[in-house]
């Protein structure tokens, strides 16, 4: 660990917008305030909004520091920060964490409805502009800040960092969408896009016991890898539709969840779901495109329709805990797409761009 770093200076990667270079620049390292914690970086892996962002699609403020996906050791706890993890465990100078994508105040108006990551007062790391003494805000960088109302929880060493760092996004995210479900033991279950989401939903799924799992994706090469996550069955779109009914005799998935982006994806969803099923809608974190839905179909087919967006810090935990119990049993060590240092930064995000699926880790 590395404490000299209170008081010294580190480095961070700063964009400045689409088409320039990252900035490697050296800061002050703060001294944490009031409920915010200091963390020395270990491994942050380049999500898709990262990609999005660096290629323009996606506009985030800047100059700031990306990054959301972050592992690293705590330094120093600033007065009144917490100190134990969102188990209850005691959180101490060196433990090896990771941490809620967003910070919400717990008292607005969503914070007291359930709703944490839509609170009126959010913080999302890697997605705000750097401002003096506020630089450490995001993952390609040498150490955070972290901010009040940030659920931390403590990492097992069992579970490396390019596989803990996805924790607080992917993970998490998919959490959430089995908790937005309800309990899948001994149903079947749809996952509709094999990214990194969509895989990790099935190996999920296929760990809380639903009876049946079927992938589907555009791309007919990625039905090795959802076997290998616990899929039992793989269709392209044009075929969901008659495999499931071969599956289910002829009723549809009890739950489907989308993780593409796509529209046609989300169409997709709600035809493949039974009566009375559930349809969870996570992966069209963009906007644009719109479906068909005639409003009889929902009623007469008594369905479902959830969307989903982030997750709650309770998430985070199940996460974590799904991870290190069934982390071995699924290959996602396949996931991981090398390793950069923080100084070649430019060339992790090109590799990271020529692989889709794969998450790429920049240690400082
Ligand atoms: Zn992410
Ligand atoms: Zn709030």
């Amino acid at each position: 660990m590395n404490t000299e770093r209170t008081g010294g200076r580190a480095l961070a990667a700063v964009f400045t917008g689409h088409g320039h270079p990252f900035e490697l620049r050296e800061f002050p390292v703060p001294a944490p305030g009031r409920g915010e914690v200091l963390v020395d970086i270990t491994c942050g892996t380049i999500c898709g909004s990262d990609l999005h962002t660096w290629h323009g699609r996606r506009q985030e403020p800047v100059p700031c520091v990306l990054g959301h996906e972050i592992v690293g050791r705590v330094v120093a706890f600033g007065p009144g920060a917490p100190r134990a993890d969102l188990r209850g465990e005691p959180l101490l100078e060196g433990d090896r964490i990771t941490w809620t994508l967003a910070a919400s105040c717990g008292g607005c108006f969503f914070c007291t409805r359930g709703l944490p990551q839509k609170c009126e007062h959010l913080f999302k790391y890697g997605h705000s502009a750097i401002a003096p003494g506020h630089e450490f805000s995001g993952g390609f960088a040498e150490c955070c800040l972290l901010r009040p109302g940030t659920g931390i929880v403590k990492l097992p060493d069992t579970i490396a960092d390019p596989m803990a760092a996805p924790a607080n996004c992917a993970v998490a995210t998919v959490a959430a969408a089995f908790r937005l479900a309800g309990p899948v033991e001994g149903t079947t279950v749809a996952i509709l896009g094999c990214g990194v989401l969509g895989l990790t939903a099935v190996a999920m799924a296929r760990s809380l016991g639903a009876a049946e799992v079927i992938a589907c994706d555009l791309d007919p090469e990625r039905a090795g890898l959802a076997r290998g996550f616990g899929a039992g069955a793989f269709s392209q779109p044009c075929g969901l539709l008659p495999d499931l009914r071969d599956l289910t005799r002829g009723r549809g998935a009890d739950v489907t969840m989308e993780f593409s982006g796509s529209s046609a994806a989300v169409a997709g969803a709600l035809a493949a779901t039974r009566t009375g099923g559930v349809s969870i809608i996570a992966g069209t974190t963009t906007p644009g495109g719109s479906i068909a839905l005639d409003p009889h179909e929902l009623l007469r087919r008594m369905l479902t329709l959830r969307g989903l967006h982030n997750y709650a810090p309770e998430d985070l935990v199940v996460a974590v805990e799904f991870l290190a119990r069934s982390g071995d049993r699924f290959p996602f060590a396949s996931l991981a797409g090398g390793t950069f240092p923080l100084v070649e930064i430019g060339r992790a995000f090109e590799s990271a761009t020529g692989r889709p699926g794969r998450r790429v880790s920049i240690t400082p």
